[in-house]
């Protein structure tokens, strides 16, 4: 996975059009933003969440987007082990993905990794805030 700055447009993947036997993006008319495309050589924003983020995110991320193939590791769980995460990644205890989930904002959508969950209750990430307000507004 590569690191995309909170907020940029997204240009990880070309946008699903019309695809046979793929589930269609929920917003295709939105501009997308990245939001949590995090790794180790990128400092990122912590924080304590707001009440009711992580309930809300484990909610909006059932819905999975961009299903790839292969797994993403957390490359900050990574570099915290030091040396060779080799043995680590074997037994599971390094944290994977390998979807998004998308969440409605205010005339934009946002495209994030399903590991976004994973950075705000292992790592303290802190989205940004219209992110986190869209993500709240979206469980309600
Ligand atoms: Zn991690």
């Amino acid at each position: 996975m590569t690191y995309f700055a909170d907020l940029t447009p997204y240009t990880y993947f070309e946008r699903q059009e019309d695809e046979p036997g793929v589930a269609d993006e929920p917003w295709p008319d939105l501009p997308l933003l990245n939001v949590g495309w995090l790794d180790a050589a990128h400092p990122f924003p912590t924080g304590a969440p707001p009440d009711g983020l992580m309930p809300a995110l484990t909610d909006l991320a059932k819905t999975r987007v961009r299903q790839t193939r292969g797994y993403h590791f957390c490359e900050i769980c990574i570099r915290d082990i030091g040396g060779d995460a080799r043995e680590a990644i074997r037994q599971s205890a390094i944290a994977r993905e390998s979807a998004e989930f998308q969440v409605q904002g205010d005339g934009v959508v946002y495209a994030a990794p399903q590991l976004l969950l994973h950075y705000v209750a292992a790592h303290e990430y802190l989205p940004p805030a219209e992110f986190c307000r869209a993500a709240l507004a979206g469980t309600i």
